[in-house]
């Protein structure tokens, strides 16, 4: 939802294939998240309708300004409703063209997806209970850190690169690089996808080996069970290398890091992102954290503006300003008095975004901005 075309496949009733298209969102300077442009669109026209919206953009877009190049703009500019008439009146000359996806075409290109050699397992093994009792990190571990797999016996896996403050998020060695890269292999079919929350996945392991992989994980720094938890921060380089920031990115996680550093503390709180940009660029997606924090300049001075509730995914949505603001020496304690008041607001597992959806910022600003003389340190 916050990207300029957003396509959502789906099966209807009749277990067809089709699309949903969004149109007109992104990030940075300008947040928007994109409108829905057209429903139940068959699949052999996705690249017709894309060539439609394109082609509206080229015509009407503004190519004169650098900051208003983007297709968000001009949706915003002409409304939803008049972009979509627009589209649908150039996608009338386009649709059954040569742009027209065909079965042959669908299966020529699915031919090349050629499935890995699963071997055929139970779901679970008869070991897998007791490792999880005998290792409690371990179980912890699974329960962040493995996703369901399509097939029996089968999970994904995370590797957190987030093992806390001495190591900025994303950041790897080429000793634990070697280490990924034969873990590939044998707990895989030689695959390592990056996840945008800059961790790595390995597809395809099997459950039998997870305690293995755990074990050399760990011993790599890579087997922390943050996943999607505080800690699990998505930063930008920010100041440390990016010529463009207006603020340092690298030691505000650090610091965010070091201070929630009770990993039972983490899993008890559940879901929670925290996004942080050194500059509107919005590199690191600050709109869309839970909590997201954007580096202003101020005076040659480095200050940071906190939003909350911001989400990725289905529930997309952006984070809202919760006030003037911070020094960099005030955002752990300002973290702190967000997720306190979390803590205190929230109903038995409720994740943190669903808490701010129920009670909205207020209750987070007035914790977050008290009296004078309480003024933070
Ligand atoms: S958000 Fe700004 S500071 Fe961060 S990487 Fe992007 S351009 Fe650089």
């Amino acid at each position: 939802m916050m990207h300029d075309i957003g396509l959502y496949l789906y099966a209807n009733a009749e277990g067809e294939k089709r699309l949903r298209v969004m149109v007109g969102g992104g990030l940075g300077r300008t947040p928007i998240l994109s409108q829905q442009i057209r429903e139940d669109l068959p699949w052999q026209h996705l690249l017709s309708y894309v060539e439609a919206i394109l082609r509206v953009y080229n015509r009407h877009g503004r190519r004169d300004n650098k900051y208003k190049a983007r297709i968000k703009i001009l949706v915003k500019a002409l409304g939803i409703e008049a972009f979509s008439a627009e589209v649908e009146q150039e996608w009338q000359h386009l649709k059954d063209g040569p742009a027209q996806l065909t079965v042959d075409e669908y299966q020529r290109v699915a031919d090349a997806f050629v499935a890995p050699t699963y071997q055929l397992l139970p779901d679970d093994h008869l070991n897998f209970g007791s490792q999880l009792m005998a290792f409690p990190d371990f179980a912890r571990w699974v329960s962040r850190n493995t996703h369901a797999h399509k097939v029996p016996g089968y999970v994904s896996v995370t590797l957190s690169t987030k093992p806390g403050p001495e190591t900025p998020p994303g950041d790897l060695t080429a000793a634990q690089m070697e280490a990924v890269a034969d873990w590939s292999e044998v707990f895989g079919f030689g695959e390592i996808r990056i996840a945008h929350e800059q961790n790595l996945i390995l597809p395809d392991v099997r459950k039998t080996d997870l305690l293995a992989l755990w074990t050399l994980a760990s011993e790599q720094g890579l087997g922390v069970a943050n996943t999607g938890l505080l800690t699990d921060i998505i930063a930008c380089p920010g100041g440390d290398f990016c010529a463009l920031a207006n603020a340092r990115s690298l030691p505000i996680t650090a610091a965010i890091q070091a201070r929630f550093n009770d990993l039972d503390f983490l899993h008890d709180l559940g879901d929670f992102s925290l996004n942080i940009s050194g500059c509107m660029n919005a590199c690191g997606h600050h709109h869309i954290g839970n909590i997201g924090i954007l580096g202003v300049d101020k005076n040659g001075q480095e200050w940071y503006q906190i939003t909350l509730g911001g989400a990725q995914g289905k529930s997309a949505s952006l984070g809202k300003v919760i006030g003037p603001s911070f020094s960099a020496e005030q955002i752990p304690e300002v973290i702190e008095r967000v997720v306190h008041t979390f803590v205190d607001y929230r109903e038995v597992d409720e994740r943190f975004i669903d808490t701010f959806a129920r009670i909205g910022i207020e209750p987070f600003k007035e914790r977050v901005y008290p009296p004078c003389e309480e003024q933070l340190a």
